[in-house]
């Protein structure tokens, strides 16, 4: 499998070998074409693995064609990652911008420590994907500025650590507030806990593991 075979946008391929990707790593080729037919996923890889491009390439894939069909209606977010850690966060965006470029694809980092203001006014600029941490995303959802109705794709990234770190119920909070999403889960160790999640989350989960 190579990436111009897995129905992506031209412009997403060419940014793709631009960056030097130049063929799918293994979890890649496992979760493009799962999440691809609107699957949920349940995956075990590890940092390094390129798990990150993994969701990052249908998202972009399934927003800018939702964008360029303009059939949202809306500048509304369309898709939601949720990581541990500011640190984190910063790379899956980081990443994100730059497979991104040139495409219907704008991106607004959410985590705790930076101005809220300006984050609240990129939302309302009309962003795609939002790249967060639970706590400063619940903040947004309460004080409503943020509005999730056409928000499709849920990622938990790292979710044994959002586990481990309590975010567990603000990320049941977040997921109650979308219309079914599909639902992605990645994990370095599923354990029991992350299995109870993955399940509470979505039906027919498919289980990866690379
Ligand atoms: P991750 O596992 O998401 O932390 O990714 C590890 C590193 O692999 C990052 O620096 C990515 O930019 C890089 N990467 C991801 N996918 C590919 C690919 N298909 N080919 C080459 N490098 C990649």
């Amino acid at each position: 499998m190579c990436f111009s075979a897995c129905g992506l946008p031209e412009k997403l391929v060419h940014n793709l070998e631009t960056a030097g990707y130049c063929m799918p790593t293994p979890v890649q080729m496992q979760v493009i074409p799962a999440s691809m037919s609107n699957r949920s996923l349940l995956v075990s890889a590890d940092t390094g693995s390129g798990k990150t491009a993994s969701f990052l390439i249908p998202i972009i894939a399934h927003c800018s064609r939702l964008r360029s069909q303009e059939c949202t209606g809306n500048q509304g977010p369309l898709a939601i990652v949720l990581a541990p850690t500011r640190e984190l966060c910063l790379q899956v965006e980081e990443q994100a911008k730059v497979l991104g470029k040139g495409l219907p694809f704008k991106t607004a980092l959410i985590v705790g420590g930076d101005p809220l203001p300006q984050q609240i006014y990129r939302i309302e600029n009309g962003v795609e994907l939002i790249v967060g941490t639970p706590g400063r995303l619940i903040d947004l959802l309460m004080k409503h500025n943020v509005d999730l109705t056409y928000v499709s794709v849920f990622v938990l990234d790292e979710v044994d650590c959002l586990l481990e770190r309590g975010f567990r119920d603000q990320a049941m909070q977040i997921f109650q507030s979308l219309s079914h999403p599909q639902v992605m889960m990645f994990s370095a160790t599923i354990h029991s806990e992350v299995e109870k999640m993955s399940n509470s989350l979505a039906n027919n989960v498919i289980s990866i593991s690379c």
